[in-house]
């Protein structure tokens, strides 16, 4: 397994499993846990999930299938901005550990930006760090100045990952925020990488996929495990789809096939505000 270095010195899966949706139908509940479980077993082991997903009912779903496997697990949640002050954070976090059932998360994100100043955030999540309850803090879909203002502050260079939105189809946080975050290493967290399931179903990629031997999730997958300091946490909640993302793991694309992906996906030719879904 590819791994990215944290600022930490720390190293994380560059392949981990999102959990938006998971655990909002009972019918499909006990697949979700089954294949998230199966998704540690094979070195996934970032598990990204949040406060916002179904309410907390997906962190209630990660506790469950993370029992008994905490220490394996690097466990990502974010803050919703309404309830990032300096207050809201610290009781946000402890709401958030109740359902994960673990007393620390690995990284605590601020899950986009809202009316709470940066700085009051910032002051939440270092006492967050100094109590124990979270290892490291992070920030999510903050565009480049956002990310240089959030950089500039105190206790800001301690951030450990910009999660933002990140596939073959949006390309454009490769004009400044992806180089920035590569000089400061500081690792691009890429969400959506299936541009939810889309990609899966693109014409141009499924070609490629046929050509080169790969379902087009592989190569969507693959192209992002080729990217430098980049972290792809694909959502998936049934065994067989994860079996086949599982497969991006053994196709090291070359650089001719990512000269063919560049002529389908083409990078950015000038700067783009940032995409959120
Ligand atoms: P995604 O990972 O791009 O796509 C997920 C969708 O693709 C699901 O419908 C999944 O269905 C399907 N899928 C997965 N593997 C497949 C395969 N091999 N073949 C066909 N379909 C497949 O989308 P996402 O959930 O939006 O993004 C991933 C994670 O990023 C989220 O779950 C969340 O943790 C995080 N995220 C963060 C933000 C943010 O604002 N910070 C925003 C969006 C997402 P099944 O589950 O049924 O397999």
């Amino acid at each position: 397994m590819k791994t990215i270095l944290l600022p930490s010195g720390e190293r994380v899966p560059a392949l981990g499993q999102g959990t938006w949706n998971m655990g909002d139908q009972h019918a499909t509940r006990a697949e979700e846990i089954a294949a998230l479980r199966m998704g540690i077993d094979h070195g996934l082991t970032l598990i990204d999930t949040a406060e916002m997903y179904g309410s907390g009912r997906s962190e209630e779903l990660v506790g469950e299938a993370i029992a008994g496997r905490r220490e394996a697990v690097f466990l990502v949640s974010k803050v919703l901005p309404q309830n990032a002050t300096r207050l809201g954070t610290i009781a946000a976090c402890e709401k958030s550990l109740e359902r994960l059932k673990t007393d620390r998360l690995d990284l605590y994100l601020l899950h986009w930006r809202g009316s709470a100043p940066f700085a009051e955030t910032l002051e939440a999540l270092s006492r967050l760090q100094a109590d124990g309850k979270i290892r490291h803090h992070g920030v999510s879909n903050l565009d480049f100045d956002e990310m240089r203002e959030w950089h500039s502050l105190k206790d800001g260079t301690g951030v450990a990952t910009n999660q933002v939105l990140y596939n073959l189809s949006r390309r454009g946080v490769e004009w400044d925020l992806a180089p920035w975050l590569r000089e400061k290493r500081i690792p691009l967290m890429a969400y959506s990488p299936l541009e939810q399931a889309r990609l899966v179903n693109h014409k141009g990629l499924a070609a490629f996929g046929h050509k080169h031997g790969m379902s087009p999730a592989q190569a969507a997958l693959a192209w992002l495990l080729a990217q430098e300091n980049v972290i792809a946490i694909p959502k998936c909640g049934n065994r067989e789809r994860l079996e086949d993302n599982l497969g991006a793991l053994s196709h090291k694309l070359d650089t001719v096939q990512l000269a063919e992906l560049d002529a389908l996906f083409p990078p950015p030719k000038h700067a783009q505000p940032l995409e959120m879904l």
